[in-house]
């Protein structure tokens, strides 16, 4: 292997090393909130808590039997638009909907569920990160266990974000030393990308994110220009006020209604190196990262579970195909 390969191998291994050492636990601040949503609460009025809140997501809680019961996320509310497509009919029963009828949303949908793994917080780190590539879920809810009363407490929700951040801001010494560009490791994907046009349906969208098992889809004009991204997330206004018909919208007015803060998209060319990958993550907050070219022309995607992916099994005797 060349200098490079050997000090790109060094690195990955001084990041895993560390992941070793720490726990869930280390990754959360010092103070934070933690909003849980009772089951019993209307899907309707989750929407609305949610938005007040600047949250994409909340743990469940069931209080009749006192456990922790998954976690909320945007998938639960395409899951709902997809219920809404195929019986049309109930469109009156949906206001009605509480969170706990969301696994039974899922089942009249056929949508496979998305295991809900835990983990204990001071499990170490590398072991909430392997599982979360193995299961495929973007957030992990830490819960622990009552020695006295044996019940489960939701403590916090762990992110790939999080999770990639941490690294970022606590491995400078060890992330410099990633110097092989995006193009010579293959991060990402760059082949069969989906797409939508800014005057593409929501709806349309929707139904490629749930074919496809993504949450991200880039929006390009006729050259293939990139000019925004359409997220899961996105559907969260669209039905807030449960004008369900809104989502034949386009997806251009469904952007206008993010939220003003909202950041907007990162883009990376395939040039680029790792270690400048992480000084963006260190510095903002990306969802993932759109390859373009020069000419701002879509080349590919890079999913921050493609990031977590190299960064843990790359060169490793399984080579992440236990992912
Ligand atoms: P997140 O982006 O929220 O971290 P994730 O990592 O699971 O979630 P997805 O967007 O679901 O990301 O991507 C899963 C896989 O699909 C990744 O390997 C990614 O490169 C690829 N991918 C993501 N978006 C697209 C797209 N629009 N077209 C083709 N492939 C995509």
């Amino acid at each position: 292997p060349s200098p490079l390969d050997k000090e790109q191998l060094q690195g990955l291994k001084a990041i895993r090393d560390f992941l070793k050492v720490r726990t869930s636990y280390d990754v959360l601040p010092l103070s934070f909130r933690l909003i849980v949503l009772d089951t019993d609460l209307l899907i309707k009025k989750s929407l609305n808590i949610l938005t007040q809140n600047a949250i994409v997501s909340a743990p469940l809680w069931d209080s009749v039997t006192s456990r922790f019961a998954g976690i909320l996320t945007s998938t639960d509310y395409i899951n709902v638009i997809q219920y809404y497509c195929q019986f049309p009919d109930e469109i009156s029963k949906l206001g009605q909907f509480r969170l706990s009828s969301l696994r039974d949303i899922e089942k009249a949908i056929g949508a496979i569920p998305i295991e809900t793994v835990s983990v204990h917080p001071s499990r170490p780190l590398y072991e909430a990160c392997r599982r979360m590539l193995k299961t495929r879920a973007r957030r992990i809810p830490l819960v622990d266990v009552d020695d006295e009363t044996g019940r489960e407490t939701v403590i916090s929700v762990i992110t790939q974000y999080r999770i990639l951040k941490f690294i970022a801001v606590n491995n400078e010494h060890n992330t410099v030393m990633l110097k092989k560009s995006v193009r010579e490791v293959h991060l990402g994907s760059y082949t069969n990308l989906a797409t939508v046009h800014m005057n593409s349906t929501v709806l349309d969208a929707i139904h490629m994110m749930v074919d496809r098992n993504i949450s991200c889809i880039p929006i390009v004009d006729a050259e293939n220009r990139v000019l925004n991204a359409f997220e899961a997330i996105d559907v969260i206004p669209c039905i807030k006020g449960g004008a369900y018909e809104e989502l034949d919208g386009t997806v251009g007015e469904a952007l206008c209604k993010r939220p003003d803060d909202s950041p907007g998209i990162y883009t990376c060319g395939e040039g680029d190196r790792l270690d400048s990958i992480f000084d963006t993550i260190r510095k903002s907050r990306v969802h993932r990262l759109i390859v373009v070219d020069d000419d701002n022309k879509l080349k590919g995607i890079i999913s921050l579970s493609d990031i977590l992916k190299y960064v843990l099994l790359y060169g490793e005797e399984d080579g992440g195909h236990r992912s």
